[in-house]
């Protein structure tokens, strides 16, 4: 396929690369990045965009999407596939959608859970909003980038669902985190903590996949000084997007709320910029209740 790849980030520059590897015509933009092997540099988003059969946006924010889009869908060809991969607002997602649907594009939402490493190794996971057509043109390129793509619905319900994916795993991190720090100071263990909650009711992807407690369980950002990984400040920007969504439809979400404020609190007065997410641990151990 003629693939057009804006934003060639840390994400967006490894799955351009793996398309283009797998034998795709890439042709990327991006203002600052560097441009991966084997893509083809265009001038800017428009050039990137006019003629491909398919279009991949992976942006940092809604804003930036909504302008990219004003900028690329008036030369993109009608039926060309809209794939944006970035984590947005609902709201700008969805609108984004309506205005290349009105163009006669293919709009998919089709965020992605996996960060760099399943970014670099192909083994994301997409969770896609759109037309059921529009996936199954874009699914042999899920099929390259990721491991998995699941079709979640209408436009909107990819990011929907990863708004929603993310809220759980920043209520059981930090859940996971202040239960290590309590049984520290009850004088458990961590690894016998680790050995129960791992194969008992209290377990969880934070627990068993990606252990918080350095020199436990299988090797994550822990053990390395607590280098990221999913850094503190992305995790802070799906929570943020979860409350939006929820404030938006008038859902009760009081953990997601919590963890919005904990995380906010970490990134923004405390040491948590820059750290990874299961950085959560060392800064409940060093507190007390007040
Ligand atoms: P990044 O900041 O490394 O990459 C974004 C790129 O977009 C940058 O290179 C930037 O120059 C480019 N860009 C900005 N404005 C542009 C424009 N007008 N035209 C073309 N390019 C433009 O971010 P990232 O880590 O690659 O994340 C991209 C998206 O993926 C974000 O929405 C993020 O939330 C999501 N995401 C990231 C991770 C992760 O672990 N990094 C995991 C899952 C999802």
């Amino acid at each position: 396929m003629k693939i057009g790849f804006i934003g060639l980030g840390n994400m967006g520059g490894p799955m351009a690369a793996n398309l283009a590897a797998a034998g795709h015509d890439v042709t990327g933009f991006d203002p600052i990045a560097p441009y991966p092997e084997g893509i083809e540099t265009a001038q800017s988003g428009k050039d990137a965009a006019r003629g491909r059969d398919v279009v991949i946006t992976m942006l940092p924010d809604g804003a930036i999407l909504r302008a990219v889009a004003a900028e690329i869908v008036p030369v993109m060809a009608r039926c060309t596939v809209f794939l944006d991969c970035s984590t947005v607002d609902v709201s700008s997602a969805r609108d984004v959608a309506e205005q290349a649907a009105k163009a006669g594009l293919l709009p998919l939402d089709a965020p992605v859970s996996g960060g760099v490493g399943g970014a670099s190794g192909g083994t994301l996971t997409f969770m896609v909003g759109g037309e059921k057509a529009a996936f199954d043109i874009a699914k042999p390129l899920f099929d390259i980038m990721g491991q998995k793509a699941v079709h979640c619905g209408a436009s909107g319900n990819g990011q929907a669902a990863k708004i929603c994916n993310n809220m759980i795993l920043g209520v059981t991190m930090i859940a996971t985190c202040e239960a290590f720090a309590l049984a520290d100071k009850l004088g458990l263990d961590r690894q016998a903590m680790y050995d129960v909650v791992s194969t008992s009711s209290g377990q969880s992807w934070s627990m068993t996949t990606y252990c918080p407690a350095p020199g436990i369980g299988p090797e994550s950002p822990a053990d390395r000084a607590y280098a990221p990984g999913f850094a503190a400040e992305l995790m802070l920007k799906d929570l943020r997007l979860a409350q939006e969504a929820a404030e938006e439809t008038d859902a009760d979400t009081p953990l997601g709320l919590a963890a919005r404020d904990l995380y906010a609190r970490f990134v923004d007065e405390e040491d948590g910029k820059g750290m990874d997410f299961s950085a959560m641990l060392p800064r409940f151990t060093r507190r007390s209740r007040t």
